[in-house]
Protein backbone atom coordinates (compact mmCIF):
# COMPACT_ATOMS: atom_id res chain seq x y z
CA UNK A 1 0.00 0.00 0.00
CA UNK A 2 1.20 3.45 -1.10
CA UNK A 3 2.05 5.95 1.93
CA UNK A 4 1.49 9.42 1.47
CA UNK A 5 4.53 10.56 3.82
CA UNK A 6 7.24 9.12 0.83
CA UNK A 7 4.53 9.69 -2.25
CA UNK A 8 5.60 12.50 -4.58
CA UNK A 9 2.80 14.04 -5.97
CA UNK A 10 4.53 16.35 -8.18
CA UNK A 11 3.00 17.20 -11.59
CA UNK A 12 -0.18 14.94 -10.03
CA UNK A 13 -3.70 16.21 -10.08
CA UNK A 14 -4.95 14.38 -6.87
CA UNK A 15 -8.70 13.98 -6.03
CA UNK A 16 -9.35 14.11 -1.92
CA UNK A 17 -11.96 13.27 -0.27
CA UNK A 18 -12.07 15.40 3.11
CA UNK A 19 -14.85 15.61 5.89
CA UNK A 20 -15.90 19.55 5.55
CA UNK A 21 -19.49 18.82 7.21
CA UNK A 22 -18.80 21.54 9.40
CA UNK A 23 -21.68 23.21 11.73
CA UNK A 24 -22.93 26.78 10.64
CA UNK A 25 -24.67 29.90 12.63
CA UNK A 26 -27.50 31.40 11.03
CA UNK A 27 -25.48 33.98 9.01
CA UNK A 28 -23.55 31.04 7.44
CA UNK A 29 -20.90 31.30 9.23
CA UNK A 30 -18.64 28.21 10.10
CA UNK A 31 -18.97 28.10 13.90
CA UNK A 32 -16.30 24.94 14.14
CA UNK A 33 -13.29 24.69 12.02
CA UNK A 34 -11.72 21.59 13.35
CA UNK A 35 -12.36 19.07 10.33
CA UNK A 36 -11.34 21.54 7.90
CA UNK A 37 -7.76 22.09 9.84
CA UNK A 38 -7.75 18.42 9.99
CA UNK A 39 -7.46 18.32 6.15
CA UNK A 40 -5.11 20.62 5.71
CA UNK A 41 -1.98 18.62 6.08
CA UNK A 42 -2.61 16.31 3.14
CA UNK A 43 -3.75 19.43 0.88
CA UNK A 44 -0.85 21.12 1.67
CA UNK A 45 1.51 17.71 1.10
CA UNK A 46 -0.14 17.72 -2.35
CA UNK A 47 0.65 21.13 -2.98
CA UNK A 48 4.46 21.57 -1.28
CA UNK A 49 5.20 18.69 -3.73
CA UNK A 50 3.94 20.87 -6.72
CA UNK A 51 0.86 18.82 -7.04
CA UNK A 52 -2.95 20.24 -8.10
CA UNK A 53 -5.61 19.48 -5.70
CA UNK A 54 -9.81 18.60 -6.32
CA UNK A 55 -11.09 18.82 -2.68
CA UNK A 56 -14.45 16.82 -2.29
CA UNK A 57 -16.57 16.83 0.79
CA UNK A 58 -20.04 16.16 1.52
CA UNK A 59 -22.24 19.15 3.23
CA UNK A 60 -25.58 18.61 5.21
CA UNK A 61 -28.25 16.52 3.94
CA UNK A 62 -29.35 17.84 0.61
CA UNK A 63 -30.52 14.40 -0.35
CA UNK A 64 -29.31 14.24 -3.91
CA UNK A 65 -30.82 17.25 -4.97
CA UNK A 66 -29.01 20.55 -5.36
CA UNK A 67 -29.74 23.16 -2.59
CA UNK A 68 -27.51 26.08 -2.70
CA UNK A 69 -28.17 26.13 1.63
CA UNK A 70 -25.66 23.31 1.29
CA UNK A 71 -23.44 24.63 -0.86
CA UNK A 72 -19.72 24.11 -0.18
CA UNK A 73 -19.08 27.90 -1.26
CA UNK A 74 -19.90 28.21 2.29
CA UNK A 75 -16.01 26.33 2.74
CA UNK A 76 -14.51 27.65 0.55
CA UNK A 77 -13.29 30.79 2.11
CA UNK A 78 -12.09 29.04 5.44
CA UNK A 79 -10.21 26.45 3.55
CA UNK A 80 -8.44 29.33 1.27
CA UNK A 81 -7.18 31.23 4.40
CA UNK A 82 -6.11 28.34 6.24
CA UNK A 83 -4.14 26.98 3.01
CA UNK A 84 -2.78 30.61 2.55
CA UNK A 85 -3.95 30.37 -0.84
CA UNK A 86 -7.31 30.72 -2.89
CA UNK A 87 -9.29 27.80 -3.65
CA UNK A 88 -11.40 27.72 -7.17
CA UNK A 89 -14.74 26.72 -6.57
CA UNK A 90 -16.52 24.31 -8.71
CA UNK A 91 -19.82 25.17 -9.51
CA UNK A 92 -21.11 21.44 -9.59
CA UNK A 93 -20.02 18.35 -8.86
CA UNK A 94 -19.28 16.38 -11.96
CA UNK A 95 -20.72 18.88 -14.46
CA UNK A 96 -19.38 21.16 -17.44
CA UNK A 97 -17.77 23.59 -14.84
CA UNK A 98 -15.78 20.95 -12.71
CA UNK A 99 -14.47 19.28 -15.43
CA UNK A 100 -13.30 22.52 -17.66
CA UNK A 101 -11.40 23.83 -14.14
CA UNK A 102 -10.07 20.23 -13.68
CA UNK A 103 -8.17 20.22 -16.92
CA UNK A 104 -6.94 23.87 -16.18
CA UNK A 105 -6.25 23.12 -12.70
CA UNK A 106 -2.15 24.10 -12.25
CA UNK A 107 0.51 23.16 -10.26
CA UNK A 108 0.13 24.07 -6.72
CA UNK A 109 -3.58 25.12 -7.14
CA UNK A 110 -6.63 23.79 -5.17
CA UNK A 111 -10.11 23.52 -6.52
CA UNK A 112 -13.24 22.51 -4.31
CA UNK A 113 -15.77 20.43 -5.48
CA UNK A 114 -19.84 21.09 -5.21
CA UNK A 115 -21.32 19.26 -2.53
CA UNK A 116 -21.03 15.58 -3.44
CA UNK A 117 -24.76 14.91 -2.14
CA UNK A 118 -25.77 16.91 -4.55
CA UNK A 119 -25.82 13.66 -6.61
CA UNK A 120 -28.21 10.96 -5.34
CA UNK A 121 -25.31 8.86 -6.74
CA UNK A 122 -22.55 9.58 -4.13
CA UNK A 123 -24.72 7.91 -1.34
CA UNK A 124 -26.17 5.20 -3.83
CA UNK A 125 -29.40 5.04 -2.30
CA UNK A 126 -31.80 4.09 -5.40
CA UNK A 127 -29.50 4.55 -8.05
CA UNK A 128 -29.01 2.52 -10.96
CA UNK A 129 -25.50 0.81 -10.83
CA UNK A 130 -24.94 2.16 -14.52
CA UNK A 131 -25.30 5.88 -12.87
CA UNK A 132 -23.56 5.25 -9.96
CA UNK A 133 -20.64 4.17 -12.26
CA UNK A 134 -20.75 6.97 -14.64
CA UNK A 135 -21.07 9.49 -11.43
CA UNK A 136 -17.79 7.81 -9.61
CA UNK A 137 -16.21 7.74 -13.37
CA UNK A 138 -16.56 11.30 -13.81
CA UNK A 139 -15.07 11.90 -10.35
CA UNK A 140 -11.87 9.51 -11.12
CA UNK A 141 -11.12 11.16 -14.52
CA UNK A 142 -10.43 14.41 -12.98
CA UNK A 143 -7.63 13.27 -11.36
CA UNK A 144 -4.45 11.35 -11.37
CA UNK A 145 -4.35 10.25 -7.90
CA UNK A 146 -7.34 8.88 -5.24
CA UNK A 147 -6.24 10.67 -1.72
CA UNK A 148 -8.87 9.42 0.94
CA UNK A 149 -8.77 11.57 4.27
CA UNK A 150 -12.35 11.49 5.40
CA UNK A 151 -12.48 8.62 8.14
CA UNK A 152 -15.94 10.19 9.65
CA UNK A 153 -17.32 8.66 6.53
CA UNK A 154 -15.26 5.85 6.24
CA UNK A 155 -17.72 3.05 7.38
CA UNK A 156 -20.04 4.11 4.25
CA UNK A 157 -19.72 2.58 1.34
CA UNK A 158 -20.44 5.45 -1.03
CA UNK A 159 -19.28 6.84 -4.15
CA UNK A 160 -16.59 9.23 -3.29
CA UNK A 161 -15.17 7.07 -0.18
CA UNK A 162 -14.80 3.73 -1.45
CA UNK A 163 -16.10 2.68 -5.00
CA UNK A 164 -14.17 5.28 -6.37
CA UNK A 165 -10.73 3.46 -5.14
CA UNK A 166 -11.44 1.12 -8.09
CA UNK A 167 -11.06 3.62 -10.97
CA UNK A 168 -7.15 3.93 -9.43
CA UNK A 169 -4.35 1.63 -9.37
CA UNK A 170 -2.95 0.39 -6.16
CA UNK A 171 0.38 3.03 -6.58
CA UNK A 172 -2.63 5.64 -7.52
CA UNK A 173 -4.41 5.50 -4.08
CA UNK A 174 -4.13 6.17 -0.39
CA UNK A 175 -5.54 7.63 2.89
CA UNK A 176 -4.76 11.09 3.92
CA UNK A 177 -2.55 11.87 7.03
CA UNK A 178 -5.65 11.64 8.90
CA UNK A 179 -7.05 8.26 8.22
CA UNK A 180 -3.30 7.32 8.12
CA UNK A 181 -3.01 8.23 11.58
CA UNK A 182 -6.82 6.63 13.17
CA UNK A 183 -5.89 3.42 11.65
CA UNK A 184 -2.29 3.49 13.30
CA UNK A 185 -3.41 4.24 16.45
CA UNK A 186 -6.50 2.20 16.50
CA UNK A 187 -4.36 -1.48 14.69
CA UNK A 188 -1.86 -0.29 18.08
CA UNK A 189 -4.99 -1.57 20.03
CA UNK A 190 -6.96 -3.83 17.74
CA UNK A 191 -4.39 -5.59 16.11
CA UNK A 192 -0.80 -5.42 17.94
CA UNK A 193 -1.61 -4.57 21.68
CA UNK A 194 0.80 -4.33 24.08
CA UNK A 195 -0.51 -6.52 26.74
CA UNK A 196 -2.32 -6.37 29.28
CA UNK A 197 -4.88 -4.96 27.14
CA UNK A 198 -7.70 -3.07 29.34
CA UNK A 199 -11.14 -1.47 27.40
CA UNK A 200 -12.97 0.82 29.66
CA UNK A 201 -16.50 0.76 28.72
CA UNK A 202 -18.76 3.30 29.85
CA UNK A 203 -21.93 5.70 28.79
CA UNK A 204 -25.64 5.13 29.05
CA UNK A 205 -26.73 2.27 27.07
CA UNK A 206 -25.47 -1.57 26.69
CA UNK A 207 -27.34 -1.55 23.97
CA UNK A 208 -25.11 0.96 22.39
CA UNK A 209 -21.82 -0.56 22.81
CA UNK A 210 -22.59 -4.19 22.70
CA UNK A 211 -21.29 -5.18 19.86
CA UNK A 212 -18.14 -3.35 21.11
CA UNK A 213 -18.31 -5.76 23.99
CA UNK A 214 -18.44 -8.80 22.28
CA UNK A 215 -15.57 -7.80 20.29
CA UNK A 216 -13.26 -6.68 22.73
CA UNK A 217 -14.03 -9.60 24.78
CA UNK A 218 -12.17 -11.34 22.37
CA UNK A 219 -8.98 -9.44 22.62
CA UNK A 220 -8.51 -7.53 26.26
CA UNK A 221 -6.73 -8.96 29.54
CA UNK A 222 -9.66 -6.56 31.22
CA UNK A 223 -12.65 -4.85 30.73
CA UNK A 224 -13.93 -2.53 32.93
CA UNK A 225 -17.70 -2.06 32.90
CA UNK A 226 -19.04 2.16 33.58
CA UNK A 227 -21.70 4.52 33.33
CA UNK A 228 -25.16 3.57 32.91
CA UNK A 229 -24.69 0.28 31.40
CA UNK A 230 -23.31 -1.20 34.80
CA UNK A 231 -27.01 -1.66 36.24
CA UNK A 232 -28.13 -3.87 33.37
CA UNK A 233 -25.43 -6.38 34.11
CA UNK A 234 -26.04 -5.51 38.15
CA UNK A 235 -29.74 -6.33 37.96
CA UNK A 236 -28.90 -9.47 35.80
CA UNK A 237 -26.95 -10.98 38.46
CA UNK A 238 -29.67 -10.60 40.81
CA UNK A 239 -29.09 -6.61 42.49
CA UNK A 240 -31.30 -3.92 43.53
CA UNK A 241 -30.74 -1.15 41.65
CA UNK A 242 -33.46 0.76 42.58
CA UNK A 243 -34.68 3.41 39.80
CA UNK A 244 -30.84 3.26 37.89
CA UNK A 245 -30.73 3.53 34.31
CA UNK A 246 -31.92 -0.39 32.82
CA UNK A 247 -32.54 -1.82 29.96
CA UNK A 248 -35.18 -4.96 30.64
CA UNK A 249 -33.72 -6.79 27.14
CA UNK A 250 -30.52 -6.94 27.57
CA UNK A 251 -30.52 -8.81 31.07
CA UNK A 252 -29.66 -11.98 29.06
CA UNK A 253 -27.24 -11.03 27.25
CA UNK A 254 -25.40 -9.15 30.33
CA UNK A 255 -25.52 -12.74 31.53
CA UNK A 256 -24.04 -14.11 28.82
CA UNK A 257 -21.14 -11.38 28.12
CA UNK A 258 -19.87 -12.60 32.32
CA UNK A 259 -19.99 -16.22 30.95
CA UNK A 260 -18.29 -15.45 27.96
CA UNK A 261 -15.78 -13.34 29.80
CA UNK A 262 -15.44 -16.62 32.14
CA UNK A 263 -15.04 -18.91 29.49
CA UNK A 264 -12.06 -16.64 27.66
CA UNK A 265 -10.30 -15.65 30.80
CA UNK A 266 -11.09 -11.79 30.77
CA UNK A 267 -11.22 -9.83 33.73
CA UNK A 268 -14.50 -8.19 33.72
CA UNK A 269 -14.93 -5.87 36.41
CA UNK A 270 -18.07 -4.37 37.03
CA UNK A 271 -18.78 -1.71 39.80
CA UNK A 272 -19.13 -3.35 43.08
CA UNK A 273 -20.51 0.00 44.97
CA UNK A 274 -21.61 3.83 43.41
CA UNK A 275 -22.90 6.89 44.45
CA UNK A 276 -26.88 6.37 44.30
CA UNK A 277 -28.83 9.85 44.48
CA UNK A 278 -32.31 10.47 45.04
CA UNK A 279 -33.18 12.54 41.62
CA UNK A 280 -31.29 13.06 38.18
CA UNK A 281 -30.18 16.16 39.75
CA UNK A 282 -26.72 17.34 40.88
CA UNK A 283 -28.30 18.41 44.09
CA UNK A 284 -29.48 15.31 44.81
CA UNK A 285 -29.17 13.74 48.40
CA UNK A 286 -26.42 10.97 47.61
CA UNK A 287 -25.29 8.16 49.51
CA UNK A 288 -22.21 5.54 48.37
CA UNK A 289 -23.55 1.98 48.47
CA UNK A 290 -23.57 -1.53 46.91
CA UNK A 291 -24.51 -0.85 43.66
CA UNK A 292 -26.33 -4.33 43.69
CA UNK A 293 -28.02 -2.36 47.57
CA UNK A 294 -30.09 0.89 45.74
CA UNK A 295 -32.62 1.56 47.43
CA UNK A 296 -36.39 1.58 45.86
CA UNK A 297 -36.42 5.15 43.42
CA UNK A 298 -32.62 5.62 44.19
CA UNK A 299 -30.74 5.86 41.35
CA UNK A 300 -26.66 4.65 40.74
CA UNK A 301 -25.08 7.92 38.79
CA UNK A 302 -21.70 7.15 39.16
CA UNK A 303 -18.96 4.84 40.24
CA UNK A 304 -18.22 4.55 44.23
CA UNK A 305 -14.74 4.47 45.85
CA UNK A 306 -14.32 1.24 46.06
CA UNK A 307 -14.82 0.36 42.18
CA UNK A 308 -12.21 3.58 41.57
CA UNK A 309 -9.61 1.84 43.85
CA UNK A 310 -10.08 -1.09 41.35
CA UNK A 311 -10.29 0.82 38.39
CA UNK A 312 -6.90 2.63 39.17
CA UNK A 313 -5.42 -0.40 39.66
CA UNK A 314 -6.36 -2.04 36.51
CA UNK A 315 -5.26 0.72 34.43
CA UNK A 316 -2.38 1.34 36.48
CA UNK A 317 -1.15 -2.59 35.16
CA UNK A 318 -1.52 -1.75 31.47
CA UNK A 319 0.46 -1.29 28.59
CA UNK A 320 -2.54 -0.49 25.80
CA UNK A 321 -5.53 1.01 27.26
CA UNK A 322 -8.82 1.74 24.94
CA UNK A 323 -11.76 4.12 26.57
CA UNK A 324 -15.37 4.78 25.58
CA UNK A 325 -17.50 6.36 27.64
CA UNK A 326 -17.83 8.27 30.79
CA UNK A 327 -18.06 6.24 34.21
CA UNK A 328 -21.02 8.23 35.40
CA UNK A 329 -23.04 11.82 34.49
CA UNK A 330 -19.72 13.18 34.84
CA UNK A 331 -21.59 16.41 33.35
CA UNK A 332 -22.52 17.14 36.96
CA UNK A 333 -19.65 17.94 38.86
CA UNK A 334 -20.99 15.62 41.71
CA UNK A 335 -21.23 12.44 39.90
CA UNK A 336 -18.08 13.60 37.83
CA UNK A 337 -15.19 11.25 40.30
CA UNK A 338 -15.08 7.92 38.64
CA UNK A 339 -15.21 9.39 35.04
CA UNK A 340 -12.20 11.74 36.57
CA UNK A 341 -10.61 9.27 38.49
CA UNK A 342 -10.11 7.13 35.12
CA UNK A 343 -8.89 9.83 33.06
CA UNK A 344 -6.63 10.70 36.07
CA UNK A 345 -5.22 7.03 36.03
CA UNK A 346 -5.21 6.85 32.01
CA UNK A 347 -2.72 9.87 32.08
CA UNK A 348 -0.21 8.33 34.69
CA UNK A 349 0.00 5.25 32.76
CA UNK A 350 0.52 7.14 30.08
CA UNK A 351 3.46 8.97 31.53
CA UNK A 352 4.54 5.48 32.66
CA UNK A 353 4.72 4.28 28.81
CA UNK A 354 1.10 2.59 28.25
CA UNK A 355 -0.31 3.41 24.71
CA UNK A 356 -3.86 4.98 25.70
CA UNK A 357 -6.83 5.50 22.76
CA UNK A 358 -9.11 7.39 23.96
CA UNK A 359 -12.63 7.73 21.21
CA UNK A 360 -16.24 8.30 21.39
CA UNK A 361 -18.08 11.56 21.83
CA UNK A 362 -18.64 11.70 25.71
CA UNK A 363 -15.27 10.35 26.57
CA UNK A 364 -13.65 12.57 24.44
CA UNK A 365 -15.71 15.59 26.06
CA UNK A 366 -14.73 14.14 29.43
CA UNK A 367 -11.35 14.51 28.20
CA UNK A 368 -11.60 17.81 27.48
CA UNK A 369 -13.47 18.93 30.65
CA UNK A 370 -10.98 17.83 32.67
CA UNK A 371 -7.57 19.38 30.44
CA UNK A 372 -6.02 16.11 29.74
CA UNK A 373 -6.35 15.64 25.74
CA UNK A 374 -2.62 16.30 25.82
CA UNK A 375 -1.87 13.92 28.45
CA UNK A 376 -3.13 10.51 26.31
CA UNK A 377 -1.34 8.75 23.65
CA UNK A 378 -4.40 9.40 21.15
CA UNK A 379 -7.90 10.80 20.95
CA UNK A 380 -10.37 9.47 17.85
CA UNK A 381 -12.95 11.76 17.43
CA UNK A 382 -14.29 9.93 14.17
CA UNK A 383 -17.88 9.19 16.37
CA UNK A 384 -19.96 6.61 14.01
CA UNK A 385 -16.71 4.87 12.13
CA UNK A 386 -14.61 4.59 15.06
CA UNK A 387 -17.42 3.05 16.38
CA UNK A 388 -17.87 0.47 13.37
CA UNK A 389 -14.25 0.09 13.82
CA UNK A 390 -13.98 -1.13 17.01
CA UNK A 391 -17.18 -3.23 16.67
CA UNK A 392 -14.47 -5.35 14.39
CA UNK A 393 -16.25 -4.62 11.51
CA UNK A 394 -14.40 -4.11 8.10
CA UNK A 395 -14.50 -0.12 7.07
CA UNK A 396 -15.08 -0.23 2.94
CA UNK A 397 -13.58 3.23 3.06
CA UNK A 398 -10.38 1.67 4.42
CA UNK A 399 -11.04 -1.77 2.67
CA UNK A 400 -11.22 0.19 -0.60
CA UNK A 401 -7.37 1.22 -0.40
CA UNK A 402 -6.02 -1.13 1.69
CA UNK A 403 -7.27 -4.03 0.62
P1 LIG B 1 -23.09 7.28 25.61
O1 LIG B 1 -23.52 8.34 24.63
O2 LIG B 1 -23.87 6.01 25.51
O3 LIG B 1 -21.61 7.09 25.64
O4 LIG B 1 -23.53 7.84 27.03
C1 LIG B 1 -22.96 8.98 27.60
C2 LIG B 1 -23.90 9.51 28.65
O5 LIG B 1 -24.11 8.52 29.64
C3 LIG B 1 -23.36 10.72 29.36
O6 LIG B 1 -24.11 11.84 28.99
C4 LIG B 1 -23.54 10.38 30.84
O7 LIG B 1 -24.12 11.42 31.58
C5 LIG B 1 -24.48 9.20 30.81
N1 LIG B 1 -24.33 8.33 31.99
C6 LIG B 1 -23.19 7.83 32.48
N2 LIG B 1 -23.43 7.13 33.61
C7 LIG B 1 -24.75 7.21 33.83
C8 LIG B 1 -25.60 6.69 34.85
N3 LIG B 1 -25.10 5.96 35.86
N4 LIG B 1 -26.92 6.96 34.77
C9 LIG B 1 -27.40 7.70 33.74
N5 LIG B 1 -26.65 8.20 32.75
C10 LIG B 1 -25.34 7.96 32.80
Amino acid sequence: MVKIDSFNFAGKKAIIRVDFNVPFNDQKEITDDTRIRAAIPTIKKVLDDGGSAIVMSHLGRPKGTVNPEFSMKYVAGRLGELLGTKVLMAEDVVGADAKAKAAALAAGQVMLLENLRFHAEEETKGCEAADVDAFVSALAAMADVYVNDAFGTAHRAHSSTALIADKFDSNSKMFGFLIDDEVTNLDKVLKSPQKPLTAIMGGAKVSTKITIIENMLGKVDNLIIGGGMIFTFVKAMGGNIGASLCEDDYLDLAKKIVEEAKVKGVNLIIASDCVAADKFSNDANTEVCAAGSIKDGWMGLDVGPETIATFKEVIGNSKTILWNGPAGVFEMDNFAAGTKAIGDAIVDATSKGAFSLVGGGDSVAAVNKFEIADKVSYISTAGGALLEYLEGKELPGIKAIRG
